[in-house]
């Protein structure tokens, strides 16, 4: 067991301290990420890397499914198709041939899709760790390994949310590219799967020893959207710790999608009536609303040069002195910030991710200059928890979590993306 372990499963659950010193980074190092798409928009979001694409398909109230691409091959995956007939319209759009199917578990809204979809597509090879889980041909174990084209999957049992619980790790054989891990019902954004038929021991040898062994750099790709739910858990759980109030700043943020079709978008700082616009095409109309909604428009986000998204830079930057431009390519009218990692910024803005180097961090709850952070963190889920065994106390929290109320606010991908570039610090110090 690893020591300090109780403090990080509180920090992995709480989502603690890690996140702010990732995104206290700024802009210019884009490296960890935490990032969910907006469920109610429902729009397919790809994370592309050199060697695998993962397309992002949301599916029912809060479920994701995932659409594992091999670029080398074009032969694909596919992780819990819930939904199959928006699985087959993502499979014709990027061109792939789909062979496989991944299933975490044999939940409804993870397997409830599978016999139908090879009723559409016959002669797939579909996965899981369950006898329960609908058309299997293959039933696979711990580090049962298998291929979608030239990546390899390495199945990783996690039981706990249910007996057979799998998760897939994802690499490309001789890249650098990071790997991925499919993690279902196990492991959440800030929080984890309820223990449905396990205990908090198996849970947190997954949590602790499985996945967070697996490389740092791994994206991590998640069965449900409970960001923000858990946020505000973790925020009952320790109201003295700032990361998390940092971290939930976003969900008071404001979203208007100016020009729905080219995704013009004004991000709002609800409390200091500041704004950012996501490529900001249309000044005219983004400024009708920038003296709607009376707030400061303070910087644009450009995701990259073409037209139709960057047009508006240099007339805005003429009305608006000071006005900030970030972007990642020099193309850019009225640039004034440079990012850096111009492939990580589609990722920001279209991922749905995080990486396992967060959960790490929060195990061991680094560094060793934040030891003030820590003490309070550990008080903080100590005494809410009344517990300071590791086990015990992810079985303290997980009971609180189950009864804990559920908001309504979901993050929101340009919200994200504003904070994961750091550009509500300034807001946030303030406060
Ligand atoms: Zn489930
Ligand atoms: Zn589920």
């Amino acid at each position: 067991m690893l020591r300090g372990g109780w403090r990080g499963l509180g920090t992995a659950l709480a989502a603690g301290a890690v996140l702010a010193a990732v995104l206290r980074a700024g802009p210019a190092q884009l490296r960890a990420k935490f990032l969910h798409t907006e469920h109610e928009l429902r729009e397919p979001r790809t994370v592309s890397q050199a060697d695998m694409k993962v397309e992002i398909l949301p599916a029912l109230t809060d479920n994701y499914m995932y659409l594992l691409i091999d670029q080398d091959t074009r032969e694909a995956a596919i992780v819990d198709p819930v939904q199959p007939q928006k699985v087959l319209d993502a499979v014709k759009k990027h061109g792939v041939k789909l062979t496989t199917v991944l299933t975490t578990h044999h939940h409804w809204d993870h397997a409830g899709g599978n016999e139908k979809l090879v009723k559409m597509e016959p002669g797939l090879h579909v996965y899981g760790g369950d006898s329960r889980v609908g058309a299997l041909t293959q039933r696979v174990s711990h580090l049962t390994a298998l291929k979608v084209g030239s990546l390899s999957v390495k199945c990783l049992s996690t039981p706990c949310h249910t007996s057979g619980h799998i998760c897939y790790y994802v690499t490309k054989p001789n890249s650098s590219e990071p790997p991925a891990v499919f993690t279902g019902d196990t492991l959440f954004v800030a929080g984890c799967g309820k223990f449905f038929e396990g205990t908090p021991e198996e849970m947190y040898k997954a949590l602790i020893e499985i996945l967070g062994s697996l490389d740092p750099k791994t994206r991590v790709y998640c069965g449900h959207e409970y960001t923000i739910n858990n946020l505000k858990f973790a925020r009952h759980v320790e109201p003295g710790n700032p990361s998390i109030q940092e971290k939930l700043a976003w969900a008071k943020v404001k979203v208007i999608s100016v020009l729905e079709d080219n995704y013009m978008y004004l991000v709002i700082e609800e409390s200091s009536r500041q704004a950012l616009a996501v490529d900001a095409a249309v000044p005219k109309r983004l400024l009708e609303i920038v003296r709607k909604e009376d707030v400061v428009l303070k910087a644009i986000l450009t995701t990259h040069h073409h037209w139709d998204h960057a047009r508006g830079n240099e007339e805005l930057a003429q009305l608006l002195p000071g006005l900030q431009v970030f972007g990642a390519d020099e193309r850019i009218g009225a640039l004034t910030h440079r990012v850096s990692h111009g492939q990580e910024l589609a990722k920001v803005f279209c991922g749905h991710e995080c990486t396992v180097r967060n959960l790490k961090f929060a195990l061991k709850v680094e560094p060793e200059n934040e030891k003030v952070k820590e003490k309070l963190a550990e008080e903080a889920v100590q005494s809410f928890t009344g517990r300071t065994e590791p086990v015990e106390v992810l079985r303290a929290l997980r009971s609180q979590r189950d009864n804990f109320k559920k908001p309504k606010e979901r993050p929101n991908p340009q919200a994200m993306l504003a904070f994961d570039w750091g550009l509500f610090e300034p807001f946030l110090e303030k406060k």
